[in-house]
């Protein structure tokens, strides 16, 4: 491992389902710190229900990064500063997309400072082309019968489709 890597980072998010913009922060996270845990939210904390259970996430996430040996999958569903603590983490890592993910972003970061000013949130500017991706208009282009390409692993792609027929 190179020296000048830092040590753990979390990348926490509910990833219904999870897309190639997260992977992109996923994969560019791995490259600078010595582990990456990515945690999954085991909880409806929004209102909205997942189209994809927990366990579900979890594996299109494990068979994404296969190929990152310091890549780890988690659920959780205490509080995202106990998460990192429990894993030794110091640094929680998050994607940064247009404009209007700043408000949220900042308003959570005060709050998790309050509640822990040990843990440190760094964010990492979302790749231009995956700027404007999220789950949710995935999830909407996948109910009109869009295509997911270039957008989502294929396994995922497949499965949403499925799911939505459903
Ligand atoms: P979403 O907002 O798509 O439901 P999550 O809640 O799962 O995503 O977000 C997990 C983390 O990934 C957050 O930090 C979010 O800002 C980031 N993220 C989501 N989509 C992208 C993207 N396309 N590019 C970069 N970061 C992203």
């Amino acid at each position: 491992m190179p020296a000048e890597r830092l040590l753990s980072a979390i990348c926490p998010g509910s990833y219904d389902p999870v897309t190639n913009g997260h992977l992109d922060i996923i994969g560019r996270a791995s490259e600078v710190f010595e582990r990456v845990i990515v945690g999954v939210v085991d909880q409806a904390v929004r209102k909205t229900k997942t189209v994809f259970t927990a366990a579900e996430r979890v594996a299109f996430i494990e068979e994404a990064t296969a190929g990152l040996g310091n890549v780890e999958v988690k659920p959780f569903s205490n509080l995202l500063v106990d998460f990192a603590r429990e894993n030794s983490a110091k640094v929680v890592v998050k994607g940064l997309r247009a404009i209007s993910d700043f408000e949220y972003e900042f308003e959570m970061n005060q709050l998790n400072r309050k509640m822990a000013p040990d843990i440190e949130s760094t964010y990492m500017m979302a790749a231009p082309e995956y700027s404007f991706l999220s789950s949710s208009g995935v999830k909407e282009l996948a109910m009109f019968g869009g295509d997911l390409e270039g957008l989502v692993p294929p396994a995922v792609a497949r499965r949403l489709q499925e799911a939505l027929e459903r």
